[in-house]
């Protein structure tokens, strides 16, 4: 088994392009170290234009010479059945790998291999069931065929918080319809995308159908998402790379879907049960110390329950361990970069500055066991307005802001007043408010009675507004990776 205290031994990677490992061009590498210890995690390759051209080209002879593409759907389904089998059984060592790369707690880091491993098995499955339509009685002498073809080339480009899981979305449903693909994983977290692509390779993939990048985000994820020869770009960040992705992407009008940022909502009302919610806005804001896309950053109390509530939750966070990832029973890692600590730390200022009230935390955590990692404490600020800075701007990390509310209403309105909506969750016992709340909320995923609940592979994902475009997961997750023909046939 992982032990703490099992010394960390650092991996060497390769890029992979057209089912071959090599050094960049340049011979240029970039480390990566554990968020938690400074320990080295990893040397990577540093890919300029010209490698990123290369595996660029190789996805596209492979997708063009078909024999992936045009390959049997049950050939590709088989393949995607032996990733999900290999992801658990190297699960112990993936996790591992994930918690020095992200600094995720172990727990955290097994829960995000297993719901990978479930999403390849889950798009096995919908591989076979690629379909189209026949229209044959509109008019007496024509038939008309509706036609599912792969999109083609998908630059896949991901984010450090879920770097395994984030890309198992896209690359799952883009391999299951005959896609070839390039992944770009962030340069903070390399390691679990070179391990999948290793995986995918082993699994039977042929040659160029999975390449990895890693470099510089301004050459290589540039390169991909302008490259005339990439048919689609699967992007998930911040809304402002998402922004940038879609100028680049215009230059050839390739297919975009964007997974963006957040701040979602979490409302409590008088009648939920207190203990629940408070355990659920727990996980809400904490899980991977706050750098969660669908956080739960904004905590609506209504105004009879607030005292009773925070009481609750303060008590609550006294339960979390911060330390080691790779300790079992940590549930507090550290955040993940220097950059990431510093932009936190702004935005405590700020919200000292716009006088909310800090009712817990605020500070790095230092000491014995954390000197040498980016720890921060689990932040509670209370009397906050949704028109302040914590309110409104995505912190991505361990900071939960407190607005108080009177009525359903304006609950509603202060949840729906951000340029977000990727996720929203109420607290209620009462179905028909539960019901309204749901509807009425611009929201891609709502939870009642939960927060993070999930990972169900057939439920879409995505936001509404600057949250992103289009859906990923679900039978809709396999539809931004598939083009519609149309053809008409005329009866003599
Ligand atoms: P980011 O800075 O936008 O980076 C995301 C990816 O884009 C990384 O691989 C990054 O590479 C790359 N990139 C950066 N600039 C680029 C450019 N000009 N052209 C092409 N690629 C570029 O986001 P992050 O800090 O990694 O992740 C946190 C953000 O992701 C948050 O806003 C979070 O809400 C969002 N997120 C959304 C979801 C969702 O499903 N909606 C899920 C998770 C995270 P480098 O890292 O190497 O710079």
């Amino acid at each position: 088994m992982t032990t703490a205290t099992e010394p960390v031994t650092a991996q060497t990677y390769q890029l992979l392009i057209d089912g071959d490992w090599r050094d960049a061009s340049s011979g240029r590498t970039f480390e990566r170290r554990s968020p938690a210890s400074g320990e080295l995690v990893a040397v990577c390759p540093s890919a300029d234009e010209q490698d990123t051209e290369a595996a660029i080209q190789a996805a596209r002879r492979a997708f063009d010479s078909g024999k992936w593409s045009e390959a049997p759907a049950r050939q590709r389904a088989g393949v995607l059945r032996k990733i999900a089998d290999k992801l658990r059984e190297e699960r112990p060592s993936l996790s591992r790998l994930l918690s020095l790369e992200v600094g995720k707690p172990l727990r955290e880091s097994a829960a995000e291999v297993m719901m990978a491993a479930d999403v390849f098995d889950y798009y096995a499955g919908l591989a076979l069931d690629v379909k189209g339509q026949a229209i044959t009685g509109y008019v007496a002498d024509a038939i008309g065929l509706v036609l599912k073809e792969p999109v083609g080339v998908v630059g896949i480009i991901t984010p450090w918080n879920f770097p395994l899981l984030l890309c198992t979305w896209k690359l799952a449903p883009s391999l299951a319809v005959g896609c070839t693909n390039i992944l770009k994983p962030s340069t903070f977290t390399p390691c679990t995308t070179y391990e999948l692509g290793r995986i995918v390779t082993e699994a039977g993939a042929p040659p160029g159908v999975v390449n990895v990048v890693t470099g510089p985000a301004g050459v290589v994820g540039e390169k991909i998402a302008a490259s005339a020869a990439v048919d689609k770009v699967a992007f998930t960040g911040s809304t402002e790379t998402g922004r940038r992705i879609m100028q680049l992407a215009s230059s050839n009008v390739k297919k975009i879907s964007l997974e963006l940022g957040g701040k979602s909502p979490n409302i409590v009302f008088a009648d939920a049960n207190l203990d629940a919610a408070a355990g659920g806005a727990l996980l809400g804001i904490y899980l991977n110390a706050g750098q969660v896309c669908q956080a739960g950053s904004r905590l609506l109390v209504q105004q009879e329950v607030h005292d009773a509530f925070i009481d609750r939750f303060i008590a609550f966070t006294g339960t979390l361990k911060a330390g080691d990832p790779l300790d079992p029973t940590t549930t507090l890692g550290p955040l993940v970069s220097e950059e990431q600590l510093h932009k936190v730390e702004g935005y405590v200022e700020a919200g000292r500055q716009e006088k909310a009230k800090l009712l817990k935390g605020g500070r790095r955590i230092t000491g014995e066991g954390f000197d040498r990692g980016l720890f921060f404490e689990p932040t509670l600020f209370d009397q906050v307005e949704n028109r302040m800075r914590i309110a409104q701007e995505e912190i991505f990390g361990p900071v939960l802001s407190v607005i108080t509310f009177r009525e359903p209403e304006e609950a509603l309105r202060i949840a729906n007043e951000t340029m977000y909506g990727l996720a929203a969750a109420i607290w209620t016992n009462d179905l028909n408010r539960a019901l309204k709340f749901a509807k009425g909320v611009k929201a891609g995923s709502v939870w009642v009675n939960s927060y993070h609940t999930a990972g169900i592979p057939h439920m879409p994902y995505g936001g509404y507004k600057q949250s992103g475009i289009g859906r990923e997961l679900g039978q809709e997750g396999m539809e931004i990776f598939l083009e519609t023909k149309s053809v008409q046939i005329k009866l003599n």
